[in-house]
């Protein structure tokens, strides 16, 4: 504009200066269409488009994480959790290993977006889902499952992933209220963040709903009063009231640990339609911890089985418990090191010759058990 001003003070006489003057107007327009053009086009060039990365290997790698689970959701879509798993789903589940397995997995948008998008579907289909047959079981994040029969729902250690301690990576709030509202009961194993959230726990009681955990999770805190202990003892059944009053778990609360002394709550429960499922948080306890695991399947009859995939000894827990059917969980939590934050790859491995069926699922997947 300083220009503009200067060349018309210098060309004000001058027969050429109108002609000048026009040139310059000219210009400006030209000058000006070339900017909004530009800016326009750069608007549009997303990380889709990009052909070049040099330099920007943190966008990189955000870009193959986000490539690579869009071909994952695709293909656990068209091959949704079965008994018998097909190629082209198993080779989705080590892709999942392969995106998750790396130092910084939790930080990248795209990783945090596919959590996201995992946990919405099951909130979608908790919000319509009606069983008349079997239980509908949903995987959420680390070892958080929910059973939903023809007359209840129940979860086990839901929480909002916190404990991957990256922000960004986490079902929020509301989304959490979502499923909170679709379940009657909350079983917490142990005190572990990866297990037990205490807002979770909060919301379930505000509405009146039973949370079961071990005495010490919690206990300098004003809501250890409001929870459920049950006696920790194998062979012990015990009733836990549902739903205002109208409807009953049976529970046999197995008295489990994590170590020599972390308390873990191993609950086998019984639903009104008389099938079975026991969650088993980190159960890794010691040795005298397989007295009522070798026999828990003598006594009971065990539907499913959904151990920590890392336990001990997982085969012969499955053949202490003898369930139908076994669902592992805590494959690619977060907020362990890369060397304990196990896979989908380690599971198939640790399964290998198992002589009970099971069911691999990720985040946000459903399976219909029927017994
Ligand atoms: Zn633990
Ligand atoms: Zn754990």
């Amino acid at each position: 504009m300083v220009i503009g001003k200067q060349l018309r003070s210098d060309f004000l006489v001058s027969g050429k200066t109108i002609v000048y003057l026009k040139t310059m107007k000219k210009l400006k327009f030209t000058i000006l269409v070339m900017c909004i053009f530009a800016l326009t086009a750069n608007a549009q060039i997303t990380s889709d488009d990009k052909l070049n990365w040099w330099g920007d290997i943190d966008g990189f790698i955000n870009q193959q994480d986000k490539i690579t689970l869009d071909a994952v959701n695709e293909a656990l879509k068209k091959y949704p959790p079965s008994l018998d798993e097909p190629m082209e789903r198993r080779m989705a589940m080590l892709m999942i290993d392969g995106v998750l397995h790396e130092e910084k997995a939790a930080y990248r948008p795209a990783v945090q977006k596919f959590l996201q998008q995992r946990i919405q579907l099951a909130i979608g289909e908790l919000e319509v889902a009606k069983v008349t047959k079997g239980a509908m079981i949903w995987k959420l994040y680390n070892h958080g499952f929910i059973i939903r029969t023809a007359s209840v729902t129940f979860g086990f250690d839901l929480v909002r992933a916190h404990s991957a301690r990256a922000e960004g990576f986490e079902i929020p709030d509301r989304e959490m209220q979502k499923i909170i509202d679709q379940c009657d009961a909350l079983f917490i194993s142990h005190r572990h963040r990866d297990h037990g959230d205490i807002w979770v726990a909060q919301k379930f009681i505000d509405q009146n709903k039973p949370v079961v955990a071990p005495p010490e999770v919690w206990r300098d805190q004003d809501i250890h009063s409001k929870i459920t202990h049950l006696k920790r003892e194998a062979q012990t059944k015990q009733t836990l009231t549902i739903q205002q009053g109208k409807e009953k778990l049976i529970v046999i609360n197995n008295p489990g640990h994590q170590g020599s002394d972390i308390e873990n709550n191993v609950p086998l429960i019984f639903t009104p339609e008389g099938l079975s499922f026991v969650q088993t948080g980190d159960q890794s306890g010691p040795e005298s911890d397989w007295k009522w695991i070798d026999e828990l399947g003598t006594h009971n009859r065990v539907d499913v089985l959904f151990p920590n995939c890392w336990t001990t000894d997982i085969r012969r827990m499955i053949k202490g418990f003898r369930p139908k059917l076994v669902m592992t969980g805590h494959e690619n939590e977060m907020g362990h090191t890369i060397d304990h934050r196990e896979s989908n790859w380690l599971t198939y491995t640790r399964l290998q010759g198992a002589t009970v069926p099971y069911v691999l699922m990720t985040w946000g997947e459903s399976f219909h058990y029927l017994p």
